[in-house]
């Protein structure tokens, strides 16, 4: 599938780029295993999954993705394709960095969700948080500059 093969590779670069600029590195390999079904470890919904006691992430194909029809309430593209990845790939580094055993779901999703915001292209993340209601924040932080260290 033209264009597709290289979306893990980018997507996991993403990840390693932002949060190796905060201070959050792994030394061990991650494997990103690109598969049409995930396991029966993530929800039905779920695009990926992460498995820390194979570290692993594993991804549906863009094809299996696309066939999802929706993420984040947008239609399932290559942008947020590669974002899933990201953010999978996101979990995998916090999890090597945290000093706190075992983390919240919370403190490994905050982590998760804010690398795939920060490096998600802006005309996405616009159109993604668009969709999502709430009232927002008083201040306005800007999410790719300081994530909290989770092991803080
Ligand atoms: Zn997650």
């Amino acid at each position: 599938m033209r264009g597709t093969r290289g979306r893990p590779v980018r997507g996991a670069a993403d990840a390693v780029t932002f949060l190796g600029g905060h201070g959050l590195k792994t030394s061990e390999p991650i494997h990103v295993r690109v598969i049409d079904e995930l396991r029966r470890a993530a929800r039905p919904q779920a695009q990926g999954c992460y498995l820390h006691r194979e570290r692993s992430v594993y991804v549906r194909t863009f094809r299996a993705f696309r066939r999802s029809g929706n993420f984040l309430h947008l239609p399932a593209d290559r942008v947020l394709y590669r974002s899933v990845i990201t953010h999978e790939v996101g979990h995998a580094i916090a999890a090597c960095n945290f000093s706190v055993a075992p983390p919240t779901l919370q403190a490994q999703e905050y982590i998760a969700y804010v690398t795939m915001f920060a490096t998600m292209p802006e005309k996405h993340r616009q159109r993604v948080l668009q969709q999502i209601p709430g009232a927002g924040f008083r201040c306005h932080a800007n999410a790719g500059s300081s994530p909290a260290a989770p092991n803080n």
